[in-house]
């Protein structure tokens, strides 16, 4: 099956399986996993922090970092559209008594500072008390821009928040930027990083901050279940996430690029370019058409998509030009005949 729901269904290369077979294992729950060390002290160098510590998902990493920073009756801001508010069965709420105050995504992913500024809580007993600013870049397959980030931070450190990035998808708005993944992460106190997208490991990612949020996080983590034991055969793909597959992320992005372009002559879709800058298309469908018989005569054709009233498609290592070039065709075949 050509598979473009998303970058999650990323097999592990050839290099992550022999990796595995060969890794030195221990038991991390103890500390001695050499492979998990090592993937957390590489991780941690790589973007300028004192730590770093490996989860099982993306979601329990940003779980972890919303935990670490906020006691209960405490609340963070983040936007309506973030990952960690919407798409994270509430977690920080239900297992952390934390309460999330979501604003406003604007058309380019970022939250209006002014927003962010007024929804800042005073010290007063009838509030919560707002600990923390909550980015995510990239945000629905958009860059965040640097200059934005900055002031975001400068406004969180002169009220006394922390700042918290869900970079699930760091490494693709850095290649994109054609900087360092460090540049991005270091106007953040914490930074959640998903290896097993576009990266192609086949479980976990990496929470990282300073020595005493990574000691909170590691408690944390072992009362939600998440302390894994010979986790280093895990680590070891993760390992060459990081080392082999960050930069390979830019033929993802010149494949969605490719793919817009194609989908964009297609009368029935719609399509926003200058918001095609990573590795997702989304194609506004006209009225009528069904998606979810589309995806249906799509996957009988081996070629699998999510209906929605705008599609998201995700380019990545399992899907090359031919691919695309199917995918397309299948498309403009289906649309005729309807
Ligand atoms: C995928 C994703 C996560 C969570 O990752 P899982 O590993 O699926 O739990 C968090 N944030 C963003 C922006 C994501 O895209």
């Amino acid at each position: 099956m050509i598979d473009f729901r998303s970058d999650t269904v990323t097999q592990p290369t050839q290099a992550m399986r022999l990796a595995m077979s060969r890794a030195e294992v221990g038991d991390d729950v103890y500390g001695d996993d050499p492979t998990v060390n090592e993937l957390q002290q590489m991780a941690a160098q790589m973007f300028g922090f004192d730590a770093a510590l490996f989860t099982c998902s993306g979601t329990q990493a940003n779980l972890l970092a919303l935990m670490s920073h906020c006691d209960r009756g405490d609340e963070y801001l983040c936007g309506q559209q973030a990952h960690n508010y919407k798409f994270e069965g509430g977690g920080a709420a239900v297992l952390g008594s934390i309460q999330p105050q979501p604003l406003t995504n604007q058309g380019d992913g970022s939250i209006l500072l002014s927003d962010i500024q007024a929804a800042i809580k005073p010290d007063d007993v009838h509030f919560a008390r707002t600990r923390l600013l909550s980015l995510e870049n990239t945000i629905g397959g958009k860059v965040l821009p640097q200059s934005y980030i900055a002031q975001a931070q400068a406004l969180a450190f002169n009220h006394g928040l922390k700042i918290h990035l869900d970079g699930a998808r760091v490494a693709n708005a850095a290649v994109a930027q054609n900087i360092a993944i460090g540049d991005i992460t270091s106007h953040f106190d914490s930074v959640s990083i998903c290896l097993s997208k576009g990266l192609c490991a086949p479980v976990g990612s990496l929470l990282l901050g300073d020595s005493r949020l990574i000691a909170k996080a590691i408690r944390w983590r072992k009362m939600l279940g998440g302390g894994m034991r010979q986790a280093g055969i895990l680590a070891a793909a993760a390992k060459l996430a990081l080392t082999e597959q960050v930069e390979r992320l830019g033929e993802d992005h010149a494949n969605a690029a490719y793919l817009a372009r194609a989908l964009g002559e297609i009368a029935e879709f719609d399509i926003d370019m200058s918001l095609v800058q990573t590795n997702m298309v989304y194609a506004k469908v006209a009225a009528g058409v069904d998606t979810g018989a589309l995806a249906a005569e799509l996957k009988a054709r081996g070629v699998l998509i999510s209906p929605a009233a705008t599609l998201r498609l995700v380019t990545h290592k399992d899907v090359g030009r031919a691919d695309i070039d199917k995918l397309v065709l299948e498309l403009k075949s289906l649309l005729r005949q309807s």
